[in-house]
């Protein structure tokens, strides 16, 4: 599988570029993603030319629209220089498929950054970095965490899901967008849809009922922002156990009563919290490898990322 591109705060790679001179190695983005990420490390405080170890910054003034300053002399702003930073950067980052930040940091910091004020001496924690604030608003639709919440299995799962449908759609766009390729990846969707926001799949396939005469990249760009909208609530065994039962619908007729009984019973081992999602996805493939079903076989809740990064396991 070619890597898919993904940016990072260079601290959780190991760099030692953090003001102290230290580094935040994350062990899960080196050892286990990036067998399926390239990453593409970004250092937006030495990227300005602030040196290492520097005197640390935080945020300062409207949680909205904080400032970056030094701790011990809020003369010294560095905020512009790094949003400068970031409008330089964020064009040689336009093949990257999410991002992965790092928590806390005024910089790289994607929820409830500390953000100092004036007159009071407890912090809001309500802020986010400068540079992952100009990520976020120059790629909406970029999915992106902060590398502590991945260790959340249902938040990694989430995150590595989108990051696929991300990749998925940047291909078919390589392509050309056209009506019919549009359509088709919805219906790749459906039960992925039906798993993380059961009512998006109907929404969304309204939205393409005359996709023929919509402009494809107009449409496109409508459909992708309500897909990765609905991809980015959280699946849970409630809704995953009906995508389960939809599934085992299509088996009715082939299956013995033997095999539809084991297949119901696991089914509902999931829903209880007896057996992780592996357990009946794993079963229901076995079955649909017995009795093919082209309809099945396009959808990507079977494959949204490559099994052996066993993500389903924990879930
Ligand atoms: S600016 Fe970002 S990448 Fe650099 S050390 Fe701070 S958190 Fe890490």
């Amino acid at each position: 599988m070619q890597k898919i591109p993904v940016g990072i705060s260079s601290c959780l790679l190991g760099e030692e570029v953090r003001y102290n001179g230290g580094h935040k190695l994350s062990r899960l983005c080196v050892n286990n993603l990036s067998d399926y990420f390239e990453y593409r490390s970004v250092c937006p405080e030495v990227g300005i030319g602030l040196g290492v170890p520097r005197k640390p910054i935080h945020l300062l003034g409207d949680a909205e629209d904080p400032r970056a300053v030094d701790t011990q002399d809020a003369s010294i702003d560095v905020t512009d220089r790094l949003k400068n930073f970031a409008t330089e950067t964020i064009p040689q980052l336009n093949d990257i498929c999410g991002y992965i930040f790092i928590k806390g940091s005024p910089s790289c910091g994607l929820f409830k950054v500390k953000v100092y004020r004036e007159d009071q001496d407890t912090p809001l924690h309500e802020g986010r970095g400068i540079y992952a604030k100009a990520v976020t608003d120059a790629m909406p639709l970029l999915p992106v965490e902060e590398a502590g919440r991945l260790t959340d299995p249902v938040l990694k799962e989430n995150f590595i899901t989108r990051v696929f449908a991300y990749r998925r759609w940047q291909q078919l766009q390589g392509k050309g967008l056209t009506a019919s390729g549009i359509i088709e990846f919805h219906v790749a969707y459906k039960y992925s849809l039906m798993a993380h926001a059961p009512q998006s799949y109907n929404e969304l396939g309204r939205m393409l009922a005359d996709a023929g005469n919509h402009d494809p990249d107009e449409l496109g760009q409508r459909y992708f922002s309500a897909l990765m909208q609905a991809l980015e609530k959280k699946a849970n065994r409630k809704s995953n156990t009906n995508v389960l039962m939809h599934l085992q619908g299509y088996l009715k007729k082939q299956l013995q009563a033997k095999e539809k009984a084991k297949l119901a019973e696991v089914i509902e081992q999931y829903r209880n919290g007896i057996v992780p999602l592996v357990v009946p996805v794993t079963l229901l493939q076995h079955h649909f490898n017995n009795h093919p079903n082209e309809y099945i076989s396009k959808q990507a809740f079977f494959d949204p990322y490559p099994q052996e990064m066993s993500l389903r396991n924990a879930i």
